[in-house]
């Protein structure tokens, strides 16, 4: 059997990396896409995962901006090129933005749609494209879908929110662009099965990455109260009272990616220390 390889988008730091960590022990080949300016961070991931396993094959960069579909597409032909097989795809990359209903603009909609919900979109094109022609000998066409039998081909893996669950005051284009990812994780599984492909999305809760860090100074700002203490309110909420690692989120999403999963798609899976059914 082959080794397998999966493309993990925003992999330099938060999230993403600790993915690639967690699917590193799993013995995946690995291509961290992130923008270019973080190239320096992908670089040090991939030194520390080689350093624990130097027998496998190392770890690719791929720079890219997911908001832009040519640069997914081409990610995607580079990381399957390299390591000559293409198996799951975590579109993980996003952005956070704190703003007050009334005061969202034209353009913050605009970059965060672009961002959050086209990165997972082009994700599915690109990684959908791959594995029809890695398994199916032959581009996409609609015939494909027809004659397609459901053996599996491959795992696309979207990263949601549990404020795409139910929203947060103070991050309405945020959770509006989540709520937009489950939807698109629904259709696609429903869309996509024909051809072996699962799809399913993960939903943390207030994971401790640097864009927490920068949702909490935000909301600072809008709730007046000092930072540091929404966080500590937001944490008593949860069921677990502790802050979320991104660790916590790879473990679930190893799990999605590994062999385990092969019957679940569709699914939207929580993983929030029960934050969310309060
Ligand atoms: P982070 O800001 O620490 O990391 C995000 C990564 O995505 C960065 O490396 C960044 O460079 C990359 N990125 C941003 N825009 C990109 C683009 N256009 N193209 C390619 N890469 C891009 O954030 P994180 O907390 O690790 O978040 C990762 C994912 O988890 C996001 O989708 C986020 O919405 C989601 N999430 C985070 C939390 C949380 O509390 N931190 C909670 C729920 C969901």
């Amino acid at each position: 059997m082959s080794v397998k390889t999966a493309l993990i988008t925003g992999a330099a730091q938060g999230i993403g990396k600790a993915i690639a960590v967690n699917l590193a022990q799993k013995g995946f080949q690995l291509a961290l896409a992130d923008l270019p300016q973080q190239a320096d961070k992908a670089q040090s991931v991939i030194k520390e995962i080689q350093a624990a396993r130097p027998k496998t094959k190392a770890p690719i960069f791929l720079p890219v901006d997911v908001s832009d579909r040519q640069s997914v597409f081409d990610a995607v032909d580079k990381a399957a090129d390299h390591f000559g097989s293409f198996d799951v795809m975590v579109n993980n990359a996003g952005i956070a933005m704190v703003a007050k209903v009334l005061e969202c603009t034209p353009e913050e909609l605009d970059r965060i749609m672009k961002i959050n919900v086209g990165g997972v979109l082009y994700g599915t094109q690109a990684a959908t494209k791959k594995f029809v022609q890695l398994n199916r000998g032959g581009d996409y066409t609609p015939s494909t879908v027809k004659t397609a039998k459901r053996e599996l081909t491959g795992k696309i893996i979207n990263c949601c929110s549990i404020v795409g669950n139910g929203a947060f005051a103070a991050l309405p284009l945020y959770s509006a662009s989540k709520f937009a990812v489950k939807g698109l994780t629904q259709a696609s599984a429903k869309e996509l099965a024909p051809l072996g492909i699962t799809v399913n999305a993960y939903a943390p809760g207030i994971v401790l990455t640097p864009m927490w860090d920068l949702i909490d100074s935000k909301l600072a700002e809008i709730t007046g109260l000092p930072t540091g203490e929404n966080l500590k309110r937001a944490i008593d909420g949860i069921a677990l009272k502790r802050g979320e690692t991104p660790e916590d989120v790879a473990g679930l999403v190893g799990f999605l990616a590994s062999e385990g999963s092969d019957y679940i798609t569709g699914q939207n899976i929580a993983v929030d220390g029960g934050i969310s059914y309060n």
